[in-house]
């Protein structure tokens, strides 16, 4: 194998990855399989921001309806979930519960259009009529008006996930630093050969950027049209019993999401709250009353938890992937909005195979970040 990275100028690490969210941590893991020396630091604690309180739909909501980036990324990852979560699980001892329920989107409205674009990417679909949505999920209230079926969607389980991922971070032997932030870049002729942070600095041949929502705050002052931002987004989940919702549901932009151990998610809010994580009573009221009129039976369910999260908002949701346009060796991965899980494990891909000098599977033009218009 040829190792691209460029030689490394103090810490003998090939690359830091700057965030420990769902996209730092699968970036880690891919360029450390490839043999790479990279190290991840994290403000906090790894695993507990947006990639935390995501509902792990392995899909775009309304897919027809996203940019056709997305839509390259989230297919390319959708075929290598499910391995995926038996790899991390195979490393960490942690399932991060891959499962398989398929999409029911009721009330779209849109149904050849989703046709139309399903058999243009060659995915499963169908229009189904009121009985087979009732014998597909029994549990629904009052028969939908047009409903669209994606058998082929599944789920995860947020916060596994992130764990089985720190434990496949261990198992590879890649350092996290956690409560450890990144408050500036250590240059040098304009190029990036490391960072300052609260504890000192590292330093390495290359430095990737995947900070979520925060990453435009190191992004400030640098040439880069980088227009990333948190929308803040509610959920709850209620406690049921296996087998009681059997779909993930998506009515009018709100869902709910079954896990296999009968804990369902209602979600989510989209809010414009700058980096306030409150939860408010009325979107709890809300998102409660929305999940209620899909299915009734959870008017009885307790609520167990209510939160939110920050979402790396980016224009259109297209995620930011390669290198930076002005500073060499920072890289970015971040801005992936709505859909950073089921957009992860290809965005990770596509770093990789940029930052190794390899022909890359997806054409990488889309995600390039641009210089800012002056
Ligand atoms: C309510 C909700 C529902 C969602 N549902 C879905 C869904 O069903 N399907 C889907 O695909 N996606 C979903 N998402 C989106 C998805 O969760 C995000 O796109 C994804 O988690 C982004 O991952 P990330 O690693 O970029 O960000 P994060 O998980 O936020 O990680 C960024 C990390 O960078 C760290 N950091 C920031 N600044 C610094 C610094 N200066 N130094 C060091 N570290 C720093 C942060 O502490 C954080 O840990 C949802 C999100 C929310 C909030």
């Amino acid at each position: 194998m040829t190792r691209l990275a460029p030689s490394s100028p103090g810490s003998g690490d090939d690359c830091l990855v700057v965030g420990g969210g769902l996209i730092g941590m699968l970036t880690a893991r891919e360029l450390a399989l490839e043999g790479w020396r990279v190290r991840i630091l994290e403000r906090g604690e790894a695993g507990a921001e947006s990639s935390w309180a995501g509902g792990g739909i392995l899909s775009p909501l309304y897919p027809w309806r996203s940019p056709e980036p997305i839509t390259r990324l989230a297919i390319w990852s959708q075929r290598r979930y499910q391995a995926l979560a038996e790899q991390l699980r195979a490393e960490s001892g942690i399932d991060p519960e891959w499962y398989h329920t398929g999409m029911l989107v009721l009330d779209s409205g849109e149904g050849s259009k989703a046709r139309y674009w399903a058999r243009d990417h060659g995915l499963r679909l169908e229009l189904p009529d009121n009985e087979r949505v009732a014998k597909l999920e029994p549990a629904l209230g009052t028969a939908p008006g047009d409903a669209v079926w994606m058998p082929e969607v599944a789920n995860i389980r947020n916060p596994r996930l992130v764990r089985a991922l720190r434990g496949s971070l261990d198992h590879l032997g890649v350092p996290l630093h956690e409560q450890t932030p990144v408050t500036g870049w250590l240059k040098s002729e304009g190029r990036i050969e490391g960072v300052e942070t609260e504890s000192g600095r590292f330093e390495a041949g290359c430095v990737i950027l995947a900070g979520g929502a925060w990453s435009g705050n190191l992004l400030a002052g640098t040439r880069v049209s980088a227009d990333i931002r948190p929308v803040r987004g509610q959920m709850v989940v209620f406690r049921t019993t296996p087998d009681r919702i059997r779909r993930v549901l998506l009515r009018h932009d709100h869902y709910i999401i079954p896990r296999r151990d009968g804990h369902v998610l209602a979600g989510s809010t989209l809010e414009e709250a700058g980096f306030d994580k409150t939860t408010t009573e009325e979107a709890r009221r809300q998102l409660v009353r929305l999940a209620v009129s899909m299915v009734p039976a959870l008017g009885n369910a307790p609520v167990e938890r209510h939160w939110a999260g920050l979402r790396p908002g980016s224009p259109e949701g297209v995620p930011l992937i390669g290198p930076h346009p002005e500073l060499e060796g920072l890289w970015l991965n971040t801005g992936h909005y709505r859909n950073g899980v089921v957009m992860g494990p290809a965005s990770a891909r596509l770093l990789t195979d940029l930052l190794m000098g390899w022909p890359t599977r997806l054409d990488p033009s889309v995600y390039a970040p641009a210089p800012a218009e002056v």
